[in-house]
């Protein structure tokens, strides 16, 4: 509304001295503007509106964002695109989505296709503004293969610890060239959150070298957690593949079944971006066969649990699964 009130009103008084044809055309343009605030429809209020003098920073999944806001702190605003329990792979920019990428400073995503259907917006954001995928920061030699023989990665490079410490150094370093002036503040916000990372990367290590190793199996419906497997020492079975884009077909729920009654594996785990029903297919296949398999729990996946709850934060859902893996598995 701040737009038109005053000025709009002083202009209108400076034109009473003109013309009456020029003081009704401003006075029709008033009622325009004023019909169009009422209406709501046509003036939009910009994405970050009241933080002109901060680095303007959007972030496509939860994860990322918490990165910038702890790295970000008081100097940065920071807006997420996608909610608690989207599935990354599948989302859409919305026309809201467009103008957060459009009006920051810089645009955070995750990069090695996570976002796979946000492609050509980002690729065409590049072109016009700083447009960064953590993932760049990782040495390739770290990423693991998707599998498939394309040659392309693996993106849920966040269930490695590690990972998410070169994400956030990849986010202090482009707040830095962006905001020089405010270095200290980033490398000291960063150094804060990467000893919490170092924390939580021991931690998880040493909580699933708790479980016996004959159990160390994590049967969930779509790769997320190779990266977590490779690094915390547990083997991971999947039901979807790594992209949730392709839905499960009936051969892969049979085969994932008798491996649980092979193994007697004792717990599969769901996920919460990804649709209960797959995994208690195989659940109920195994039923079927004799060998009882417990749902273990959820685990978050490709997206953090809901704002102002413990699993809304990185850290917390990190150790939200160690802890749900670990009490199934034990
Ligand atoms: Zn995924």
């Amino acid at each position: 509304m701040g737009l038109f009130s005053n000025g709009r009103e002083e202009t209108v008084f400076r034109f009473k001295e003109r013309s009456r044809g020029a003081r009704f055309a401003v006075f029709a343009l008033l009622l325009l503007a004023t019909a169009a605030l009422a209406s709501g429809c046509s003036i939009t209020e910009p994405v970050f509106a009241g933080a002109e003098d901060k680095v303007k920073a959007t972030a496509t999944t939860g994860m990322i964002a918490d990165i910038v806001r702890h790295v970000g702190g008081e100097r940065v605003a920071t807006v997420g695109l996608m909610k608690p329990g989207v599935d990354p792979h599948l989302y859409k920019a919305t026309k809201r989505d467009i103008d957060k990428l459009t009006e920051a400073d810089v645009v955070f995503y995750n990069g090695l296709h996570l976002e796979g259907k946000m492609a050509s917006i980002l690729e065409k954001l590049a072109k016009k503004q700083p447009t960064v995928a953590v993932a760049d920061g990782i040495d390739r030699s770290a990423l693991l293969d998707w599998g498939d023989g394309t040659g392309q990665y693996d993106p849920h490079i966040w269930f490695d610890v590690r990972n998410w410490i070169r994400a956030t150094e990849v986010v202090r370093d482009e707040l830095i060239r962006l905001d020089g002036a405010h270095a200290d503040v980033y490398r000291a916000n960063a150094g804060a959150y990467l000893r919490e990372l170092e924390a939580l990367h021991e931690e998880t290590k040493r909580k699933i070298a708790s479980i016996p190793e004959a159990g160390r199996v994590l049967v969930t419906a779509h790769d997320a957690f190779g990266y977590f497997g490779a690094a915390y020492g547990i083997r991971v079975v999947g039901l979807q593949g790594i992209s949730t884009a392709s839905e499960a077909g009936l051969k892969d729920v049979s085969q994932l079944r008798d491996f649980l009654v092979e193994n007697r594996i004792k717990a599969v785990f769901v996920e919460s971006s990804v649709p209960k029903k797959t995994i208690q297919a195989v659940v109920d296949g195994a039923r079927e066969q004799g060998h009882e398999v417990a749902i273990g729990g959820e685990l978050f996946s490709d997206a953090m649990g809901p704002e102002g709850t413990p699993e809304g934060t990185y850290v917390g859902m990190v150790r939200h699964n160690v802890d749900t893996i670990v009490q199934a598995l034990k």
